[in-house]
Order: C-alpha cells, then sequence, then structure tokens
C-alpha cells in the first residue's frame, strides 16, 4: 500500500512536547490560580470535589486569557464555577472544604450530590445497545440506520474537561491493547453483519487519547476488503483545541498521520469530528499546524460543538468560529443544544436563544461557512433541529425538524411545537395547534417496548 509521506517544518523540527496534566489536588501548584483570592481558590475546591476538572499546560498557557478571570471562555469551560452547583450543595461543600475534612468525608458528599446530576441523559443506555450473537454489544451505540456509535475502552477519558460534559464519567481502567483486540474484533463482525451501515465513527471520552498503536488495532480491522459497504471511518476529538501537538509533537503523530492516509488510501472518508467551542482554539500556531497535517494526510476536519452560556453564548463568536474554520479548510458541521446532563442550569441556553445566536452568526457568513446545521438537539426519538420561529394562524410556534430519526423514516420531516421562551430541551415542548402528541411519540413508545423485551 502507498503512504504518501507527511511533511511538516514544525514535527521535523520540534522535540516532542510532553502533556502536562492538572487535576484539582493542583489547585494550590498550578502558577496561573496563584494569582486567585484564597475564597476563590477554596470556591473551586468545593465545587471540583463534586465535577473534577482536568487541565493540562497547553490549555493554561496558550487557552486562557489570564486576564479577564473569572469571565474568560475558556476558563468557563475548563474550570468549575461556583455557579455550577445549587446554593445549597456549595454551601455544603464549601464548609467541608474549610474544616480542611478527611478526603472520605468530603468524597461522599460529593457522590451524594453527583448522584442527582443525570449523568446518563437521553435514553443511551437502554435503547442503543446492539446485540451480536443475541449478547448486548458493550461500548457500542447503534441508534441512526448508517452510522454506529463506537466508544473504545482506552479512549473514555480526554486531555482536558469541558466543564459541562459527563462524558469522561464511563471512564473505566482496563489493560487496554488485549481489551482493545477483543473490542475491535466484536466491532469489525458487527459491521460485517450489517450492510446498512456505512459509518463508523469513533467517540469517548476522546478517542486520541490513545496512542496510535492501540487506536490501529481498532481502525486497521475495519479496512478488511469484507467491508466494502464501510464508506466512512470518523473520530470525534477534541485533541485539536485541547492538545494539538498530538497531530504535530507526540511521538507517535506521524504515525497517526500515517493511519489516516492508509483509511483514505483504502477508498474511504476519514473525518475527524473536531470539537471546537470557541475561535480561541484555532489562533494557536500548532492548532492550525494540526488542521494541516489531518488534510495533508487527506483526512476531511468536520467541526461541532455545543453552544453554552458563559462559553460562545454569541453570534458574532460563532461566526468568528466558522470563518476562521473555512479560512483552515475545515468545514463548519453542528451546532448542538447543549443536552440534559451535568451542571446544566449554569451552562443552558434556552432554544429561543440558540436560534438567535444562530441565525445571527448565520447571516454574516458566506454560504461556505453554511454547511453548519443547527441549533440540533441529540433527544431520544433522533437528532431535531429547531429551524426556526413561525406564526401560524395566529399561533407562534417553533417548527422543528429531524435531521435524523430512530426511526429513519423521520428524517428530514418537520413538526411544530408550540413557541415557549424558556423550553431548553425537546422533551419541555408541547405539540402546536391543541395536539395531544407529537407525530413520533407513539412509534417510540413501541419502540421502547420492544428494547425492553429484547434486553430483558
Ligand atoms: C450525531 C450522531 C450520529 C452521527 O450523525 P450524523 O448526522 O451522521 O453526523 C450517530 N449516532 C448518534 C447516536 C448521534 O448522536
Ligand atoms: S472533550 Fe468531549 S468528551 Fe471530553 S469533556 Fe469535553 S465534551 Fe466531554
Amino acid at each position: 500500500m502507498a503512504v504518501v509521506p507527511i511533511h511538516s517544518p514544525i514535527a521535523h523540527s520540534a522535540t516532542p512536547v510532553k502533556l502536562k496534566i492538572y487535576t484539582r489536588r493542583d489547585i494550590d501548584r498550578i502558577p496561573e490560580l496563584q494569582g486567585l483570592t484564597h475564597e476563590q481558590r477554596h470556591l473551586m475546591k468545593a465545587v471540583s470535589a463534586v465535577l473534577p476538572f482536568r487541565v493540562n499546560d497547553y490549555v493554561l498557557e496558550n487557552l486562557i486569557d489570564w486576564s479577564n478571570i473569572p469571565d474568560d471562555p475558556m476558563f468557563q469551560l475548563t474550570f468549575p464555577q461556583p455557579g455550577m452547583l445549587q446554593d445549597g450543595h456549595l454551601e455544603r461543600m464549601l464548609d467541608l472544604v474549610k474544616r480542611n475534612v478527611s478526603h472520605g468525608e468530603i468524597q461522599a458528599a460529593a457522590r451524594e450530590i453527583q448522584s442527582g446530576l443525570n449523568p446518563h441523559p437521553a435514553g443511551q443506555l437502554e435503547l442503543n445497545v446492539p446485540t451480536l450473537d443475541a449478547r448486548p454489544l458493550e461500548g457500542m451505540q447503534h441508534k441512526y440506520r448508517e452510522t454506529v456509535l463506537f466508544f473504545p475502552a482506552a479512549g473514555q477519558t480526554c486531555h482536558a474537561y469541558c466543564t459541562y460534559c459527563f462524558r469522561w464519567a464511563q471512564f473505566v481502567g482496563i489493560d487496554e491493547l488485549r481489551f482493545a483486540a477483543r473490542q475491535a474484533d466484536a466491532l469489525f463482525r458487527y459491521v460485517q453483519e450489517h450492510p446498512e451501515v456505512r459509518s463508523v465513527l469513533f467517540t469517548g471520552g476522546d478517542p486520541l487519547v490513545m496512542k496510535t498503536k492501540v487506536l490501529r488495532k481498532y481502525i486497521e480491522r475495519l479496512l478488511d476488503p469484507s467491508l466494502e459497504h464501510l464508506e466512512s471511518i470518523r473520530i470525534g476529538t477534541k485533541a485539536p483545541a485541547y492538545w494539538p501537538h498530538r497531530f504535530v509533537a507526540d511521538e507517535d503523530s506521524d504515525d497517526l498521520l500515517r493511519l489516516f492516509d492508509e483509511v483514505v488510501e483504502s477508498g474511504r472518508n476519514l473525518a475527524l469530528m473536531a470539537h471546537f467551542s470557541h475561535p480561541r482554539e484555532l489562533e494557536t500556531p500548532v492548532a492550525r499546524e494540526a488542521i494541516r497535517r489531518v488534510r495533508s494526510a487527506g483526512g476531511v476536519v468536520r467541526c461541532q460543538a455545543p453552544l453554552i452560556a458563559h462559553v460562545n453564548d454569541s453570534a458574532d463568536v460563532w461566526a468568528e468560529m466558522w470563518r476562521s474554520q473555512v479560512r483552515l479548510g475545515a468545514v463548519p458541521y453542528y451546532m448542538f443544544v447543549e443536552r440534559d446532563t451535568g451542571a446544566r442550569e449554569y451552562f443552558a441556553v434556552s432554544l429561543a436563544r440558540a436560534l438567535d445566536v444562530f441565525n445571527g452568526a448565520y447571516r454574516q457568513v458566506s454560504g461556505l461557512e453554511r454547511t453548519v446545521r443547527g441549533p440540533s438537539m441529540s433527544a431520544t426519538p433522533g437528532k431535531v433541529l429547531v429551524d426556526g420561529v413561525a406564526e401560524v394562524h395566529g399561533e407562534k410556534v417553533f417548527a422543528l425538524k429531524f435531521l435524523q430519526g430512530r426511526d429513519p423514516a423521520w428524517a428530514g420531516q418537520v413538526f411544530f411545537a408550540r413557541y415557549d421562551p424558556h423550553a431548553s430541551w425537546l422533551d419541555h415542548l408541547k405539540p402546536a395547534f391543541g395536539q395531544d402528541e407529537f407525530f413520533f411519540e407513539e412509534e417510540l413508545r413501541a419502540i421502547r417496548a420492544r428494547h425492553r423485551r429484547q434486553l430483558d
């Protein structure tokens, strides 16, 4: 197989850059945090006992504007904020921190609060688990006919954590390479038995926390000629934003790009589904080099992110981000509505506001940026686009549209909900025009009942 050499001035001149990770234990050690007041650091300790953070030196030194704390969007994205806990919870944790009680006591209180925060939203666990040989397949979800979501066991953590996200909570430590081989085999067989699957989407956590040789175990199997029907391999990742050195100056960066190149050489699309939350993440030279190198290996970079209060709740921010992406040869793909998990109230943006932000940004860009779709909710029945607000026979409504449906026949269907300025998720909405329920609800109940029987 012809492997195109990957040329990069940075990779060949730079010595490998070592990733340094900081967590809650380092609050009194991270140099940048020592500019905060004593009280601010106490608050950070209190909140982060419940909502752990993890940052690295690249984020600390390149992405956060330390002259604008606490409002800086990248600080809000990566460091826990007092507003993320309800008042009673915050006071309880703060009191424990100030009294300097034992680690165990803090943990116990934190776990109690965590269990009320809905770490597994949208019926993900019960409804989407596929089966092989009549047994449920761990680490896979098959919700939309064409695409299998795959969670490699060794990719369930991230280079840094986003404060609004709970995905890393699934992380479990195991013997990476051996487990990877077994899991890769199950994925291969599943795709082989399902000719309707055209795309495998690796997700996590962040699959690119894995060493290339581990990722290769999964991906190489999928290039087998017997999987002719598999047209694309996608990797959902925040690495270009949180650790762009992954593509440039890690020990195995060149191997990673060669792996991407092999996917392309096999006649398939290799897409990096890159999570960019803010235009600043696209500004550093190494982030730009990362995108350039993925493209030079024949990969496509598609960009998506949720709309998050305190982080990117601004039309100008999105317009600037989409324009930067297009300049760098990346493709704006989705704007998501933040799902119902974690410290939702702090980060939530109403659907009406999300639509304003989306349209305000959309109007500022050319057709090249308008490959983006949104605001979109990944809800139990499917990916639902909030397409607009309209008035029909005197009733103000949201026009909604399925981009993806649990039943493939729903894709493209338009439906209407009563306008509600406070609604921030699909299940807050009521059908318009006096109807009792949305068109898909009866079928969704049937699908649920069927799955329950299968899994029992
Ligand atoms: C978003 C999503 C996909 C991919 O959908 P595309 O519209 O093809 O990008 C696949 N599975 C699940 C569960 C998803 O949420
Ligand atoms: S990088 Fe992705 S999975 Fe990891 S914390 Fe952020 S949003 Fe969650």
